[in-house]
């Protein structure tokens, strides 16, 4: 791949990292910088290089002039924030479609969840181009172009055809399945072809990698797959593809450092006082059938079941942020979660003592903070993910070192955090529960020892560590090429 030295950085995903609100009083919009790891680590890039990030605008109503409030929100940000508008119908098929009913569930191995629809695919197709020709207006030879997850798997071969002939790099946030799922997906073929546009296709973990190498030689026969140092390199129609594995961190030192400041330590304080006697089990997820969360909560009815000695000494503190509203599918495993709790608590509560506490609603980033710090355990134990970032931000935030974490051995994060974490089986609801026991058992000394190990681990590993491996492999540039400016002062750009 070439050298990089005069490359702007070109980010495209499915949303940009700023949210619209409608404040409905004024009738006015305005816009709102939108908060993540992956923006913190790339916004030096993105401002030393005047950097473009382009995606969709987050809503399908008619907002006069937001091509306008964009570009002038991309002063203050440092780089050109450049929206793609869809319609109702666009959104209803490209995204709750393709990417939330086809692709979402086949990628997380869950084929009964999934809905084939032809039209849906034609929409995805047709909004993929749609990104392509934003990038292919904005994109100068030079550039280096970074494509981000499975909604724009598509975006590279129509920005080929457009002749938009740059460097373009894929990463995919969550998990590719095994050929013998993957082979279900009636546009098999079209979408390795489409990710095979790309000159570099990062994947979470090993595991994904080698199901997408797979996938590629059961069904491009005339693909030819080497290995080149830590990348696999795919020969296809005359072009070689690079491939690797790159999982994703987390900002672990500004999650340290809030989780210690005053505002969650003034809710730690709250929390210990009411439950300081207890141990507390802590789930936090997004209501989603990936995360396994009934599975849980039969996992620690068992855990009172058959350890009785635990009763009225532990909690479970289960956080569900609402996601997908109005999904019939998501409807229902709401409706299954609450009668789970309702079962558990009826069947167990004493005077003084209801086992699990439940929260459907999302949590301040203070709360959220507090909470992963007064946890004795954290139970992360998804049915499949490709990272899980919970299970990373909760061990840079037990500052104490005294608390354990039980990961899922389908989780992404069981790569890195595994050795350390009690490993399980989400499904065998015995076995998450007999570690569950393990854990409220577990000496100071041994909690320390892996907690360090975790924690030593999501430090290093961090975002910083995963932008530099990923732009590595993919421009043979890190982030230390691309010094923060002392004072950003934009520079000009022909649409501001
Ligand atoms: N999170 C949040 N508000 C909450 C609870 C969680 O913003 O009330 C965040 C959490 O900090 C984490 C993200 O939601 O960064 C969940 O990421 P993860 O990779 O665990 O799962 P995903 O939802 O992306 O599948």
């Amino acid at each position: 791949m070439t050298d990089g030295s005069t490359k702007r950085l070109i980010v495209v995903s499915n949303r940009l990292p700023y949210v619209l609100e409608n404040n409905h009083d004024k009738n006015r919009w305005t816009l709102k910088p939108g908060s993540g790891g992956l923006v913190t680590a790339l916004l030096p890039v993105l401002r030393n290089r005047g950097g473009v990030w382009i995606g969709w605008t987050g809503t399908t109503e008619e907002v006069p002039g937001i091509t306008e409030i964009f570009h002038s929100a991309s002063r203050e940000a440092g780089y050109v924030l450049e929206p793609v508008s869809l319609s109702q119908e666009e959104v209803d098929l490209y995204y709750h479609g393709y990417s939330n009913e086809t692709i979402w569930p086949l990628f997380h191995d869950l084929q009964s969840q999934c809905e084939f629809e032809p039209d849906y695919w034609h929409a995805y197709v047709k909004v993929n181009r749609r990104f392509a020709e934003a990038l292919a207006a904005d994109c100068h030879p030079d550039d280096f172009v970074w494509v981000h997850d499975y909604q724009l798997m598509d975006v590279a071969q129509h920005a080929r055809e457009i002749s938009c002939l740059v460097d373009m790099a894929f990463f995919l946030h969550i998990p590719f399945p095994p050929p013998d799922i993957f082979l279900k997906l009636p546009e098999r073929l079209a979408v390795l072809n489409s990710l095979l546009a790309y000159d570099l296709i990062g994947f979470q973990t090993r595991r994904d990698r080698r199901n997408f190498i797979q996938c590629v030689r059961m069904l491009m026969k005339h693909a030819r797959v080497s290995a080149q140092g830590h990348l696999h390199v795919i020969r296809h129609e005359e072009r070689d593809v690079h491939v690797g594995n790159f999982p994703i961190g987390i900002d672990a030192a500004a999650f340290t450092t809030a989780a210690a400041g005053p505002e969650a330590e003034e809710r730690l304080r709250e929390i210990n006082s009411r439950y300081g006697n207890r141990q507390i089990v802590l789930g936090v997820d997004r209501l989603d059938y990936t995360k396994g969360i009934p599975q849980r909560l039969r996992a620690f009815a068992n855990l009172l079941e058959r350890y009785p000695e635990v009763r009225g000494r532990i909690n479970l503190f289960q956080v569900v942020v609402p996601s997908r509203e109005g999904i019939p599918r998501y409807d229902e495993l709401k409706v299954e979660i609450e009668r789970l709790v309702g079962h558990i608590n009826g069947l167990y509560s004493q005077l003084g003592w209801v086992p699990v506490h439940y929260f459907f609603h999302p949590l301040s980033q203070a709360e959220l903070l507090a909470f992963y710090r007064a946890a004795d355990i954290a139970l992360v134990t998804p049915l499949k993910d490709g990272m899980n970032l919970v299970a990373k931000e909760f061990c840079a935030c037990s500052i104490e070192e005294e608390s354990v974490l039980i990961l899922s051995q389908f989780a992404g994060a069981a790569a890195q955090l595994g050795q350390a974490a009690l490993v399980v089986n989400p499904y065998d609801v015995e076995q998450t529960a007999d570690a569950i026991y393990n854990a409220f058992q577990m000496t100071a000394g041994e909690r320390r020892y892996r907690m360090k190990r975790l924690r030593r681990n999501v430090r290093t590993q961090n975002i910083f560590w995963w932008v530099d491996s990923f732009m590595r492999a993919a421009i043979d540039k890190e982030l230390r090429d691309f010094p923060v400016m002392e004072e950003y002062i934009p520079e000009h750009h022909e649409n501001l």
